[in-house]
């Protein structure tokens, strides 16, 4: 059966890391609309200069526009045996909208890694990512540190131009605002999971199998 997963968690959560792993680990595409808008800036596409500005403030690009992208993508041949999302639903218009385009495609397993916000904000504004790949790699400590490159492509690694104070702050707010009622949303359903974020990353790996696995069983939940 394919396995489809929704990561929810907050900007920092470690959901781009895991999802990069899952994927990885279980063949199925990453779907990630934050990497999808960053592409479409750099490649200077209509979306991409509609998304740069509101990006950059930390705040959300509309539920249409980013609904629509989700849909093309979800048309694509990849996706047949699952795929994990990641980014997406923000919203819970954006969550309608998912559950609209999931009939046919069997059940959605949904988990949400949650993580306290003061590690979620040590964590933002100490991250470099891959200016090439997108790859988030832990930041480089000691001197020479500058030179270190992407361990998966050697781009240079840089901090994301929203992982700054004033961004930071307000995507937490908007997470808090209308991400954060998505737990209401998907909590009462038996593909609904937890995991704890706050740990490392094989042991936030090892629990998210383990929540996936039992993903189609009773709602075990916090
Ligand atoms: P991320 O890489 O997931 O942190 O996303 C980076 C930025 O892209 C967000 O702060 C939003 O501005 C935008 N974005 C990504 N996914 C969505 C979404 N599902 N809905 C609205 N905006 C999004």
């Amino acid at each position: 059966m394919a396995l489809n997963l929704v990561m929810l968690g907050a900007p920092g959560a470690g959901k781009g890391t895991q999802s990069d792993r899952f994927a990885r680990l279980h063949g199925i595409p990453k779907i990630s609309t934050g990497d999808m808008l960053r592409e479409a800036v750099k490649a200077g596409t209509e979306i991409g200069r509609y998304a740069k500005a509101i990006m950059d403030r930390g705040e959300l690009v509309s539920d249409d526009m980013i609904i629509g992208v989700v849909r093309e993508r979800l048309d694509r041949s990849d996706v047949g045996g699952g795929f994990i999302l990641d980014g997406f639903p923000r919203t819970v218009a954006q969550a309608r909208a998912l559950d609209g385009l999931m009939e046919g495609r069997g059940p959605l397993i949904v988990v949400d890694v949650a993580v306290p916000e003061s590690e979620l904000i040590r964590r933002l504004t100490t991250r470099l990512v891959c200016e090439d790949c997108g790859t988030n790699a832990d930041t480089p400590e000691g001197p020479g540190a500058a030179a270190e490159r992407c361990r998966k492509c050697s781009g240079v690694l840089r901090q994301r131009s929203d992982d700054n104070e004033a961004a930071i702050r307000e995507r937490l707010r908007v997470y808090r605002r209308d991400t954060q009622p998505l737990v209401d949303y998907y909590r009462t359903r038996p593909t609904f999971r937890w995991v704890n974020g706050a740990q490392s990353p094989d042991r936030v790996a090892a629990d998210l199998a383990a929540a996936v696995s039992a993903g189609s069983g009773q709602g075990a939940r916090r």
